[in-house]
């Protein structure tokens, strides 16, 4: 028997919908280890974020201590193992973003505990399913030692639904605190009013065939009017055309919204892997024979640069008439 141990990431007062994956990842392993999850917040507001938290867990532990202020895998893996002991869990998790991927390997290392990363499904106690070959194959995956660290895709799991009443909240103290030599420099992050590519239920994205950064102000639009994040191919923000953290695949983000724009992108594996999951795909390219259209649900065989108005002053005369 044992607690699972979700570390989960907040933004203000709330979790992060990534967080709330995690979380449903945790009950269904909470329910094969016999215990209960454990939602961890560790950082700066995460006290203000554990009410939030406690909706969704029997059970929140905070950390928040000054010299957390800014997020590093040296100063926040011994805490996460350290609270992993204390709390009796034999499952650590954490969603597979940006900081689950930085962090938990670390985690693992420090529990001497076997890792299963970007798993897509609960098999069993320890077994999981995850992808392989860029998304063109499944293997299963079982963790034989006492202690075992998971951090499954948001995109595989929906968002866990509120409990019928709260969970408790209890603090934990950071403890000694060593950066072992790292130290934070600053945050180069892109401000944007536009949902989070990782949340959002709809994507906008575009790749080389937009051919430059200024021509993708046109799938901003298109995005706007549609409450939509924007996405890129690895193509494009190698090209510097737009940043980097718009990159969807492989080595990317992995999404699976609602709807899915693919404008001026081949449809290339390593991209595929990041957005195939998606509910509806829709892909507008100039070539008929672009895999893309393998995977889209409607294809429009046309160039962009006449496409895309088209399609915004379509939706705009929609929204006028509504
Ligand atoms: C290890 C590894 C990891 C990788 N990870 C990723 C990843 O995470 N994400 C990712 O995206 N890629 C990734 N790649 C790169 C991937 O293999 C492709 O090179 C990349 O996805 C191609 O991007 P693209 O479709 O924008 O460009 P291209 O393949 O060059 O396609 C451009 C498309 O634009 C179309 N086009 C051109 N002009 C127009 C027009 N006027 N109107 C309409 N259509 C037009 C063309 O027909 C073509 O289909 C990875 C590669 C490797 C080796």
């Amino acid at each position: 028997m044992g607690n699972v141990l979700a570390f989960s990431e907040f933004s203000g007062a709330n979790l992060k919908s990534s967080a709330l994956s995690n979380i449903a990842f945790a009950r269904e392993a909470a329910k094969a280890h016999g215990g209960e999850v454990i939602a961890l917040l560790v950082g700066a507001g995460a006290q203000a974020a554990s009410a939030h938290a406690a909706k969704f867990a029997p059970k929140v532990v905070v950390v928040e201590d000054g010299k957390l202020d800014h997020y590093l895998a040296e100063t926040y893996a011994p805490i996460v193992a350290r609270l992993a002991k204390e709390q009796g869990a034999t499952v650590v998790s954490a969603t597979a973003t940006s900081v689950g991927k930085d962090l938990m390997p670390r985690v693992a290392s420090l529990l001497d505990a076997g890792m299963a990363s970007d798993i897509a499904k609960v098999e069993g106690k320890n077994q999981f399913r995850r992808p392989i070959l860029a998304g063109n194959a499944y293997s299963n995956v079982e963790i034989a030692t006492p202690i075992i660290i998971v951090t499954p895709r948001q995109s595989e799991f929906e968002a866990a639904a509120e409990l019928p009443s709260a969970g408790t909240v209890t603090t934990a103290a950071a403890g000694d605190v060593n950066a072992l030599g790292a130290k934070f420099e600053k945050l180069d992050a892109q401000k944007s009013d536009r949902p989070d590519l990782g949340d959002a239920k709809v994507v906008v994205s575009g790749g080389r065939g937009m051919k430059t950064g200024e021509n993708f102000k046109v799938l901003e639009q298109l995005a706007d009017l549609l409450g939509a994040a924007m996405g890129a191919s690895r193509a494009a923000t190698d090209a510097g055309m737009v940043p980097a953290d718009w990159q969807v695949g492989q080595t990317g983000k992995i999404v699976a919204p609602n709807l899915y724009f693919a404008v001026a992108i081949s449809g290339a594996i390593q991209h595929l892997a990041g957005m195939k999951g998606s509910k509806t795909i829709v892909a507008i390219n100039k070539n008929k024979d672009e895999p893309i259209f393998q995977v889209a649900d409607y294809g429009i065989v046309a160039d962009w640069e006449k496409a895309v108005p088209e399609l915004i002053a379509e939706i705009k005369k929609l929204k006028a008439s509504r």
